[in-house]
Protein backbone atom coordinates (compact mmCIF):
# COMPACT_ATOMS: atom_id res chain seq x y z
CA UNK A 1 0.00 0.00 0.00
CA UNK A 2 1.44 3.57 -1.22
CA UNK A 3 -1.28 5.53 0.18
CA UNK A 4 -3.87 4.87 3.17
CA UNK A 5 -7.68 6.07 2.24
CA UNK A 6 -10.12 5.01 4.98
CA UNK A 7 -12.88 2.80 5.24
CA UNK A 8 -14.74 4.29 7.76
CA UNK A 9 -14.00 8.14 9.29
CA UNK A 10 -14.99 9.47 12.77
CA UNK A 11 -15.34 13.29 13.44
CA UNK A 12 -14.84 14.90 16.61
CA UNK A 13 -17.20 17.92 16.50
CA UNK A 14 -14.91 20.60 17.48
CA UNK A 15 -12.86 19.43 14.34
CA UNK A 16 -15.63 20.86 12.07
CA UNK A 17 -14.64 24.38 13.75
CA UNK A 18 -10.89 24.29 12.31
CA UNK A 19 -10.43 24.90 8.26
CA UNK A 20 -8.67 21.11 8.29
CA UNK A 21 -11.68 19.47 9.72
CA UNK A 22 -13.69 21.65 7.34
CA UNK A 23 -11.45 20.51 4.15
CA UNK A 24 -11.24 17.09 4.94
CA UNK A 25 -15.26 16.24 6.04
CA UNK A 26 -15.77 17.68 2.53
CA UNK A 27 -13.44 15.41 0.71
CA UNK A 28 -14.81 12.19 2.41
CA UNK A 29 -18.24 13.60 1.62
CA UNK A 30 -17.13 13.43 -2.14
CA UNK A 31 -15.71 10.28 -2.12
CA UNK A 32 -18.65 8.41 -0.44
CA UNK A 33 -16.71 7.46 2.79
CA UNK A 34 -18.85 6.49 5.79
CA UNK A 35 -18.93 8.97 8.19
CA UNK A 36 -19.65 8.96 11.68
CA UNK A 37 -19.35 11.84 14.84
CA UNK A 38 -17.90 11.05 18.20
CA UNK A 39 -17.71 13.15 21.33
CA UNK A 40 -14.50 11.53 21.65
CA UNK A 41 -11.91 9.78 20.05
CA UNK A 42 -11.96 7.33 23.31
CA UNK A 43 -15.66 6.70 22.60
CA UNK A 44 -15.18 5.06 18.84
CA UNK A 45 -17.75 2.47 18.56
CA UNK A 46 -19.09 0.69 15.75
CA UNK A 47 -16.38 -0.64 14.02
CA UNK A 48 -17.39 -3.57 12.28
CA UNK A 49 -16.36 -7.21 12.58
CA UNK A 50 -17.63 -10.10 14.09
CA UNK A 51 -14.40 -11.50 15.29
CA UNK A 52 -11.33 -9.91 17.36
CA UNK A 53 -9.72 -10.12 14.18
CA UNK A 54 -11.91 -8.74 11.64
CA UNK A 55 -12.22 -5.40 14.48
CA UNK A 56 -8.62 -5.17 14.36
CA UNK A 57 -8.22 -5.04 10.76
CA UNK A 58 -11.06 -2.94 9.94
CA UNK A 59 -10.15 -0.40 12.64
CA UNK A 60 -6.70 -0.53 10.98
CA UNK A 61 -8.64 0.87 7.66
CA UNK A 62 -10.80 3.61 10.22
CA UNK A 63 -9.72 7.39 10.84
CA UNK A 64 -10.66 9.59 13.47
CA UNK A 65 -10.26 13.33 13.00
CA UNK A 66 -9.91 15.02 16.35
CA UNK A 67 -8.16 17.82 18.30
CA UNK A 68 -4.66 17.59 20.09
CA UNK A 69 -5.67 18.27 23.29
CA UNK A 70 -2.49 18.09 25.10
CA UNK A 71 -0.02 20.86 24.58
CA UNK A 72 3.21 19.06 26.24
CA UNK A 73 5.37 17.63 24.18
CA UNK A 74 6.60 14.41 25.45
CA UNK A 75 10.50 14.61 25.55
CA UNK A 76 12.30 11.70 21.85
CA UNK A 77 15.50 11.70 23.30
CA UNK A 78 18.64 10.96 22.10
CA UNK A 79 18.00 11.64 18.40
CA UNK A 80 15.64 14.84 19.18
CA UNK A 81 14.45 17.57 21.55
CA UNK A 82 10.80 15.97 21.90
CA UNK A 83 7.95 14.44 20.24
CA UNK A 84 6.30 16.71 17.41
CA UNK A 85 2.33 15.67 17.47
CA UNK A 86 0.31 14.94 14.46
CA UNK A 87 -1.20 12.13 13.98
CA UNK A 88 -1.36 8.51 16.25
CA UNK A 89 -1.52 4.94 14.73
CA UNK A 90 -0.88 3.89 11.43
CA UNK A 91 -2.37 1.18 8.57
CA UNK A 92 0.25 -0.45 8.19
CA UNK A 93 0.46 -4.28 9.42
CA UNK A 94 4.02 -4.97 10.17
CA UNK A 95 3.92 -8.21 12.33
CA UNK A 96 6.49 -6.91 14.81
CA UNK A 97 5.30 -2.85 15.33
CA UNK A 98 5.75 -1.67 18.74
CA UNK A 99 2.16 -0.08 18.13
CA UNK A 100 1.04 -3.72 18.65
CA UNK A 101 1.67 -3.15 22.46
CA UNK A 102 1.41 0.60 22.74
CA UNK A 103 -1.66 1.34 20.79
CA UNK A 104 -3.30 -2.70 21.17
CA UNK A 105 -6.82 -1.32 22.12
CA UNK A 106 -7.18 1.41 19.56
CA UNK A 107 -5.47 0.68 16.63
CA UNK A 108 -7.59 3.46 14.49
CA UNK A 109 -5.54 6.17 12.76
CA UNK A 110 -6.16 9.56 14.42
CA UNK A 111 -5.15 12.99 12.71
CA UNK A 112 -5.04 15.93 14.31
CA UNK A 113 -6.76 19.19 12.83
CA UNK A 114 -5.66 21.78 15.11
CA UNK A 115 -1.58 21.89 13.69
CA UNK A 116 -1.09 25.76 14.13
CA UNK A 117 -1.77 25.42 17.90
CA UNK A 118 0.65 22.07 17.81
CA UNK A 119 3.32 24.94 15.99
CA UNK A 120 2.85 27.73 18.32
CA UNK A 121 3.49 25.22 21.58
CA UNK A 122 6.77 23.98 18.86
CA UNK A 123 7.75 27.49 18.94
CA UNK A 124 7.81 28.08 22.27
CA UNK A 125 9.96 24.78 23.12
CA UNK A 126 12.35 26.45 20.75
CA UNK A 127 12.47 29.49 22.42
CA UNK A 128 13.11 28.34 25.72
CA UNK A 129 16.34 26.51 24.13
CA UNK A 130 17.86 29.58 21.92
CA UNK A 131 20.19 29.52 21.10
CA UNK A 132 20.21 25.63 20.91
CA UNK A 133 18.42 24.17 18.18
CA UNK A 134 15.91 22.17 19.16
CA UNK A 135 14.91 18.45 17.54
CA UNK A 136 11.24 17.52 16.42
CA UNK A 137 10.15 13.83 15.93
CA UNK A 138 7.37 13.33 14.19
CA UNK A 139 7.24 9.78 13.82
CA UNK A 140 6.84 8.94 17.62
CA UNK A 141 3.45 7.85 17.92
CA UNK A 142 3.06 5.96 13.91
CA UNK A 143 3.73 6.62 10.48
CA UNK A 144 2.95 9.82 9.49
CA UNK A 145 3.65 9.78 5.54
CA UNK A 146 0.56 7.19 4.37
CA UNK A 147 -2.33 9.96 4.70
CA UNK A 148 -0.41 12.65 3.76
CA UNK A 149 -2.22 13.50 0.50
CA UNK A 150 -4.91 13.89 3.01
CA UNK A 151 -3.77 16.26 5.83
CA UNK A 152 -1.05 17.98 3.95
CA UNK A 153 0.10 17.54 7.82
CA UNK A 154 3.95 16.80 7.26
CA UNK A 155 4.40 19.38 4.58
CA UNK A 156 3.16 22.36 6.87
CA UNK A 157 5.33 21.32 9.85
CA UNK A 158 8.56 20.67 7.22
CA UNK A 159 7.80 24.54 5.65
CA UNK A 160 7.38 26.06 9.18
CA UNK A 161 11.01 24.42 10.20
CA UNK A 162 12.27 25.39 7.10
CA UNK A 163 11.69 29.36 8.97
CA UNK A 164 12.72 28.62 11.61
CA UNK A 165 16.63 29.42 12.10
CA UNK A 166 16.36 26.89 15.29
CA UNK A 167 14.05 24.46 14.61
CA UNK A 168 14.70 20.87 13.09
CA UNK A 169 12.03 18.46 11.93
CA UNK A 170 12.93 14.59 11.58
CA UNK A 171 10.71 11.65 10.77
CA UNK A 172 10.28 7.69 9.52
CA UNK A 173 8.70 6.23 7.21
CA UNK A 174 7.83 2.68 5.65
CA UNK A 175 5.64 4.12 2.75
CA UNK A 176 6.24 6.22 -0.10
CA UNK A 177 3.79 8.83 -0.57
CA UNK A 178 6.08 11.64 -0.40
CA UNK A 179 5.55 13.66 -3.98
CA UNK A 180 3.76 16.18 -2.24
CA UNK A 181 6.65 16.90 -0.20
CA UNK A 182 9.33 17.29 -2.68
CA UNK A 183 8.85 20.97 -3.44
CA UNK A 184 8.05 21.63 0.04
CA UNK A 185 10.75 24.70 1.32
CA UNK A 186 12.71 22.62 3.71
CA UNK A 187 15.81 24.64 3.54
CA UNK A 188 17.28 21.94 5.02
CA UNK A 189 16.02 21.26 8.22
CA UNK A 190 14.02 18.52 8.11
CA UNK A 191 15.79 15.05 8.35
CA UNK A 192 14.14 12.16 6.09
CA UNK A 193 14.21 8.84 7.19
CA UNK A 194 13.16 5.58 5.73
CA UNK A 195 12.81 2.64 7.48
CA UNK A 196 14.28 -0.10 5.22
CA UNK A 197 14.88 -4.07 4.49
CA UNK A 198 15.01 -6.58 2.43
CA UNK A 199 12.54 -7.75 0.01
CA UNK A 200 12.01 -10.67 1.98
CA UNK A 201 11.51 -9.17 4.94
CA UNK A 202 9.38 -6.06 3.64
CA UNK A 203 7.20 -9.12 1.80
CA UNK A 204 6.37 -11.34 4.79
CA UNK A 205 6.38 -9.29 7.78
CA UNK A 206 5.44 -5.74 6.79
CA UNK A 207 1.79 -6.24 5.07
CA UNK A 208 0.11 -2.76 3.92
CA UNK A 209 3.32 -0.83 3.43
CA UNK A 210 5.01 0.53 0.65
CA UNK A 211 7.23 -2.44 -1.49
CA UNK A 212 10.87 -2.67 -1.57
CA UNK A 213 11.00 -1.37 -4.93
CA UNK A 214 8.82 2.15 -4.32
CA UNK A 215 10.74 2.80 -0.81
CA UNK A 216 14.00 3.08 -2.86
CA UNK A 217 12.78 5.20 -5.68
CA UNK A 218 10.86 7.57 -2.71
CA UNK A 219 14.65 7.47 -1.09
CA UNK A 220 15.89 8.70 -4.35
CA UNK A 221 13.53 11.41 -4.67
CA UNK A 222 13.80 12.45 -1.43
CA UNK A 223 17.69 13.04 -2.06
CA UNK A 224 16.90 14.51 -5.14
CA UNK A 225 14.79 17.05 -3.81
CA UNK A 226 17.84 18.30 -1.17
CA UNK A 227 16.56 16.78 2.01
CA UNK A 228 19.05 15.61 4.22
CA UNK A 229 18.28 11.51 4.27
CA UNK A 230 18.93 8.60 6.27
CA UNK A 231 17.88 5.11 6.82
CA UNK A 232 17.17 2.60 9.02
CA UNK A 233 17.54 -0.70 8.61
CA UNK A 234 15.42 -2.52 11.07
CA UNK A 235 14.84 -5.46 11.99
CA UNK A 236 17.91 -6.93 10.56
CA UNK A 237 16.28 -11.05 10.66
CA UNK A 238 18.26 -13.87 10.24
CA UNK A 239 16.47 -16.50 7.31
CA UNK A 240 18.00 -18.47 4.68
CA UNK A 241 19.72 -16.25 2.39
CA UNK A 242 19.82 -13.34 4.38
CA UNK A 243 23.17 -12.50 3.57
CA UNK A 244 22.57 -11.92 0.39
CA UNK A 245 19.62 -10.09 0.34
CA UNK A 246 20.88 -7.58 2.97
CA UNK A 247 23.79 -6.99 0.07
CA UNK A 248 21.49 -6.95 -2.97
CA UNK A 249 19.29 -3.78 -0.70
CA UNK A 250 22.57 -1.78 -0.16
CA UNK A 251 23.40 -2.02 -3.76
CA UNK A 252 20.15 -1.12 -5.44
CA UNK A 253 20.16 1.65 -2.75
CA UNK A 254 23.65 2.74 -4.00
CA UNK A 255 22.32 1.70 -8.22
CA UNK A 256 19.43 4.92 -6.83
CA UNK A 257 21.50 7.51 -4.65
CA UNK A 258 25.26 6.32 -5.15
CA UNK A 259 25.50 9.18 -7.55
CA UNK A 260 24.05 11.89 -5.44
CA UNK A 261 25.87 14.17 -3.10
CA UNK A 262 23.66 13.74 0.41
CA UNK A 263 24.78 15.50 2.58
CA UNK A 264 25.33 13.76 6.62
CA UNK A 265 23.31 10.84 4.71
CA UNK A 266 22.82 8.13 8.12
CA UNK A 267 22.76 4.56 8.60
CA UNK A 268 20.50 3.30 11.79
CA UNK A 269 21.08 -0.49 11.93
CA UNK A 270 18.72 -2.21 14.67
CA UNK A 271 18.37 -6.32 14.83
CA UNK A 272 15.46 -7.58 15.58
CA UNK A 273 13.67 -8.20 18.70
CA UNK A 274 10.55 -8.83 20.77
CA UNK A 275 9.67 -9.28 24.65
CA UNK A 276 7.67 -11.78 25.67
CA UNK A 277 4.36 -9.56 25.90
CA UNK A 278 5.04 -9.00 21.88
CA UNK A 279 5.26 -12.29 21.08
CA UNK A 280 2.23 -13.32 22.22
CA UNK A 281 0.15 -10.45 20.73
CA UNK A 282 1.86 -10.87 17.10
CA UNK A 283 0.87 -14.99 17.48
CA UNK A 284 -2.58 -13.99 18.42
CA UNK A 285 -3.04 -11.05 15.67
CA UNK A 286 -0.79 -12.60 12.82
CA UNK A 287 -1.17 -16.83 13.33
CA UNK A 288 0.85 -17.48 10.26
CA UNK A 289 3.85 -14.90 10.64
CA UNK A 290 6.67 -16.78 9.43
CA UNK A 291 8.76 -14.33 12.08
CA UNK A 292 10.87 -16.45 13.48
CA UNK A 293 10.93 -16.01 17.75
CA UNK A 294 12.03 -18.86 19.11
CA UNK A 295 13.79 -17.96 22.41
CA UNK A 296 15.83 -20.93 22.08
CA UNK A 297 17.75 -18.75 19.03
CA UNK A 298 18.53 -15.47 21.39
CA UNK A 299 19.91 -14.29 24.54
CA UNK A 300 18.21 -12.09 26.88
CA UNK A 301 19.07 -8.58 26.94
CA UNK A 302 17.36 -6.19 30.16
CA UNK A 303 15.31 -3.26 27.87
CA UNK A 304 14.79 0.43 28.90
CA UNK A 305 11.36 -0.28 29.61
CA UNK A 306 11.81 -3.05 32.46
CA UNK A 307 11.37 -5.80 30.35
CA UNK A 308 13.73 -8.13 28.93
CA UNK A 309 13.62 -8.56 25.31
CA UNK A 310 15.24 -11.35 23.11
CA UNK A 311 18.18 -9.98 20.72
CA UNK A 312 20.02 -12.09 18.67
CA UNK A 313 23.43 -13.90 20.10
CA UNK A 314 26.32 -12.73 20.53
CA UNK A 315 28.05 -13.82 17.54
CA UNK A 316 24.88 -13.34 15.48
CA UNK A 317 24.57 -10.15 15.85
CA UNK A 318 28.65 -9.60 15.43
CA UNK A 319 28.03 -11.25 12.23
CA UNK A 320 25.12 -8.93 11.02
CA UNK A 321 27.35 -5.70 11.93
CA UNK A 322 29.78 -6.60 10.53
CA UNK A 323 28.40 -7.30 7.44
CA UNK A 324 26.30 -4.35 7.07
CA UNK A 325 28.97 -1.84 8.37
CA UNK A 326 31.29 -3.30 5.24
CA UNK A 327 28.73 -2.93 2.99
CA UNK A 328 27.71 0.34 3.79
CA UNK A 329 31.38 1.61 4.05
CA UNK A 330 32.32 0.21 0.88
CA UNK A 331 28.91 1.05 -1.45
CA UNK A 332 28.27 4.73 1.00
CA UNK A 333 32.27 6.11 1.88
CA UNK A 334 31.15 9.07 3.48
CA UNK A 335 28.17 8.27 5.21
CA UNK A 336 27.79 7.32 9.32
CA UNK A 337 26.80 4.34 10.75
CA UNK A 338 24.98 6.08 13.81
CA UNK A 339 24.83 3.04 15.73
CA UNK A 340 24.39 -1.01 15.60
CA UNK A 341 21.79 -2.20 18.22
S1 LIG B 1 4.80 1.24 9.10
FE1 LIG B 1 5.74 1.58 11.13
S2 LIG B 1 4.10 2.34 12.44
FE2 LIG B 1 3.15 1.40 10.62
S3 LIG B 1 2.68 -0.72 11.19
FE3 LIG B 1 4.71 -0.72 10.22
S4 LIG B 1 6.17 -0.48 11.92
FE4 LIG B 1 4.14 0.12 12.68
Amino acid sequence: MDRFDPDLVFFEPQALEYPLGKQLYAHFEKVGTPIKMTTSHNRVTGIPGDTDAKKYRNAKRTLVVGLRKTMEFDTSKPSAEYAIPLATGCAGHCHYCYLQTTLSSKPYVRVYVNLDEILERAASYIEERNPEVTRFEAACTGDPVSFEHLTGALKRYIEYMGEQPNGRLRFVTKFNNIDSLLDAKHNGHTRIRFSINTAYVIRNFEPATSGFEERIEAAGKVAEAGYPLGFIIAPIIIYEGWQDDYKELIIRLHERIGHLVIPELEFELIQHRFTKVAKNTIEKRYPKSKLDMNEENRQMKWGRYGRFKYVYKKDDAAEMQKMLRELIGHYFPSAEVAYFV
